[in-house]
């Protein structure tokens, strides 16, 4: 059997309508490729905290945070360009199948708005399956960061965009490149469909940061994936986990950086008051991660995948979600058992 056929039994058949204690956790290592911005306001999103748990990393110091929004943001935004790409979903607001992002429009029942959720105002919310915090870097703010002045020739066309400059005599803020942040991102609930689209996102998401930067690619290292009856350990005791692990000596190379997060990961987890079904680290991953590939890159397995997705949101939404109580997810107000 593949690595994927093996975890069969971790996954619903659909999606249920209250928490049944699955989730699978993504263990990554998110790396910057070029000079991402997080930032509000002008200026990259800082804070304090101690550099490790052990004793002697207890100090203080300045980490870079990459807030909730600012991973899943562009995550979901990729798994919705993907959905119109195979036609499931539609830009054109005269669809059927037409899903805003976000807003009032949305539609309520597509993989996106199922799984990672949407609040309209009173008109119905959705709460996300896919759970993330705040990361922060491994390395200090001071070590990890540069400004740069907007006259650059590379930046000059971006930062006029849609016709208004943006800050034109001013300094930005810039993540260096090869900046890591160890995170988790959870599923909770999956179906085999589901845990093929949400890892799909975070594989095939390059860019984060400030959109008009376009400088900002990052590459996500997935270094294990856990399927477990509950939550596990937080981004940022990861990175302090890590911290210690490397005894402070972070430029070893995002390779060893990875094999290192890895056995942190591990040893964390043993510590964790759940039970664990499937632990996929190393060789096991590396036959996982290669299945899920050739699904990306197979129109037909992509199809079908795709396709049985949508059908479990949508059966999902009209048995539980927006749509529930309707013959027909078109007709009148929805009456949501979902309040
Ligand atoms: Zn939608």
């Amino acid at each position: 059997m593949s690595d994927l056929e093996n975890l069969r039994s971790e996954f619903h058949s659909k999606f249920p309508y209250l928490p049944s204690g699955k989730y699978v956790h993504f263990l990554m290592v998110r790396h910057s490729q070029s000079f991402p911005v997080f930032q509000t306001d002008g200026v990259l999103n800082t804070t304090r905290t101690e550099a490790g748990l052990e004793e002697s990393h207890r100090h203080k110091i300045s980490r870079l945070v990459m807030f909730k929004r600012k991973q899943v943001t562009p995550e979901r935004l990729s798994g919705r360009e993907l959905l119109r790409s195979i036609s499931l979903t539609s830009s054109e607001e005269s669809s059927d199948n037409y899903c805003q992002y976000n807003g009032e429009k949305s539609c309520k029942k597509c993989p996106d708005c199922v799984i990672y959720g949407f609040a309209i105002g009173d008109k119905g919310s959705e709460r996300s399956k896919v759970y993330s915090d705040s990361s922060f870097s491994l390395s200090p703010y001071e070590n990890s960061h540069r400004s740069f002045t907007f006259n650059a020739p590379a930046e000059a066309g971006s930062m006029s965009e849609k016709g208004e400059m943006r800050n034109a005599l001013g300094e930005l803020d810039h993540v260096l490149p090869e900046v890591t942040f160890p995170s988790v991102e959870t599923l909770r609930d999956p179906t085999y469909e589901g845990f093929i689209y949400v890892l799909g996102n975070l594989i095939r998401t390059k860019r984060y940061g400030a959109q008009e930067s376009r400088t900002g690619t990052m590459d996500n290292r997935i270094v294990g994936i856990v399927f477990c009856d509950g939550e596990i350990f937080s981004n940022l005791h990861f990175t302090q986990a890590l911290y210690d692990k490397l005894e402070g000596k972070i430029d070893i190379g995002i390779d060893k950086i990875c094999q290192q997060a890895k056995e942190v990961a591990e040893s964390l987890l043993n510590n964790e008051p759940v039970r664990k079904s499937s632990m996929i680290f190393d060789e096991e991953l590396k036959g996982l991660m290669t299945e899920v590939l050739s699904i990306y890159q197979d129109e037909t397995k992509l199809q079908a995948n795709m396709q049985e997705l949508y059908i479990q949101t949508d059966t999902y939404a009209k048995t539980y979600g927006a749509f529930a109580g309707k013959k027909d997810s078109k007709d009148g107000k929805s009456k949501s058992k979902n309040k």
